[in-house]
């Protein structure tokens, strides 16, 4: 079937009063940015209702898009047709057959703006009814609890009908809650952490921090591919590559073992914070999960989080591996999660990692390290690209250029 648009239902957002239009007016704008490399199609808002308008473009593929987008609650596929009785029965007749599973029960409703039309609404509605009876079997009318609704609405401009609804991901709008920096591990976790903030209305950039050259390229492409799925739902997403290996050697060199990942992650928050006052920022997520490793025990999370005043959100906080993954299989990104390669972590986590650190021994270690020359080095050296679902980017042409700079 050839549908002519496609309409969109949206939520939680119609309650938000004044700031309506604004939250409405965020979603026009996320939906074209999801379907921007089809020029043809037109997006429009009217009477609170929201019209992708197809011209010819395939309505599955929107659809499949339209189901990226965070703050959609539904979506259907719109017919559109002369002001004709005949042409009206037939479409609204193979509209319902479209529908997967066929419905036991049906009725139909119209809505008659223009008024000139010849037939009333209740008129209309019983031709077409009687109409869809008389052409199917094991069906009938149930106008309280049916299973379906054939959608007739009568404008001058033509007549639009519609059976289908498509259940849409919910949420807010993405970038109506503000905006906020992840951090990206290449792991399974912190995707799905960002879906979870994206999903809430958080605009995201992403920080990564890696240890190129004694970890591979392959590793921040890792990271690169998460975060073009991650930029499906969004049309784009920035990403900050942060060299840690400087940073990494000192801590090797002055903390004791066990202490080496507290230390590491109160760099990341160090750093994290800073990338987030520069951009902008108001909060950090991370894909931390409670007891899932030892820098994830409470007394862990105190001391990392004690270097930093800004919020950390922490999405999976109560969530099972297990969970979490299945998430992550859902949005896309678990198979580029799971590719064998090592990130900065992995090779530097101890025999014995304690699981109470505490905040004086942490501060102990790290006095006799030069903290803020090393966290400036950081910064001055960090990489920030922008992503996109069309563009293919390359971490050596990233980071290659980045480390000749760096050896001469
Ligand atoms: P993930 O699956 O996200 O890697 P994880 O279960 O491996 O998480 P950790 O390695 O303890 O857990 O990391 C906890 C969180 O710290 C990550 O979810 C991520 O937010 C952040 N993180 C870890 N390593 C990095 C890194 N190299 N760069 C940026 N953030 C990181
Ligand atoms: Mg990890």
């Amino acid at each position: 079937m050839n549908y002519d648009s496609i309409l969109v239902r949206y939520g939680e957002i119609a309650l938000k009063g004044k700031n309506r239009y604004r939250f409405e007016d965020r979603l026009l704008q996320n939906i074209r940015n999801v379907l921007r490399d089809l020029p043809q199609i037109k997006v429009t808002k009217t009477f609170g209702r929201i019209y992708v308008e197809l011209h010819g473009a395939s309505h599955d593929v929107v659809i499949e898009r339209l189901k990226n987008v965070f703050g959609l609650v539904s979506f259907s596929p719109v017919k559109r047709t002369d002001l004709d009785v005949e042409d009206i029965k037939r479409t609204s007749l193979e509209l319902l057959q479209q529908v997967k599973p066929f419905p036991k029960t049906f009725k139909v409703e119209t809505k008659r703006p223009y008024k000139l039309f010849p037939l009333s609404s209740p008129e209309l509605t019983y031709e077409v009814g009687a109409y869809i009876l008389r052409n199917t079997e094991n069906l009938t009318v149930n106008v309280h609890q049916p299973d379906t609704v054939v959608n007739i609405e009568i404008r001058e401009e033509g007549v639009f009908i519609y059976s289908q609804t498509i259940p849409g991901v919910g949420g807010m709008p993405g970038g109506s809650s503000g905006k906020a920096l992840v951090l990206l591990s290449g792991g399974i976790d912190s995707p799905v952490a960002s879906w979870y903030a994206m999903k809430r209305g958080l605009q995201l950039e992403g920080i990564h921090f890696h240890t190129y050259p004694v970890t591979s390229e392959e590793s921040i492409q890792k990271v690169i591919d998460l975060v073009k799925v991650l930029s499906n739902y969004t049309g784009q997403f920035r990403l900050h590559l942060v060299p840690f290996l400087e940073i990494q050697k000192e801590i090797k060199k002055y903390s004791q073992e066990s202490y080496n990942i507290t230390i590491m992650r109160r760099m990341f928050l160090r750093i994290a914070e800073q990338f987030a006052k520069r951009q902008h920022a108001l909060a950090l997520v991370t894909g931390e999960s409670l007891g899932q490793v030892a820098s994830q025990t409470l007394e862990s999370m105190y001391t990392i989080n004690h270097v930093v005043r800004i919020p950390i959100l922490r999405p999976l906080i109560t969530m099972d591996k297990l969970d979490i993954i299945e998430v992550a299989r859902k949005i896309g990104t678990y198979e580029a999660s799971v590719r064998p390669f090592e990130d900065c972590c992995s090779l530097f986590v101890p025999k014995n990692p304690t699981t109470k650190p505490l905040v004086t021994r942490a501060e102990f270690i790290e006095q006799k390290m030069e903290v803020d020359k090393l966290i400036n080095d950081a910064i001055q050296r960090t990489r920030t690209i922008m992503i996109t679902p069309q563009d293919d980017v390359k971490a050596k042409d990233v980071i290659f250029t980045d480390m000749q700079e760096f050896m001469k």
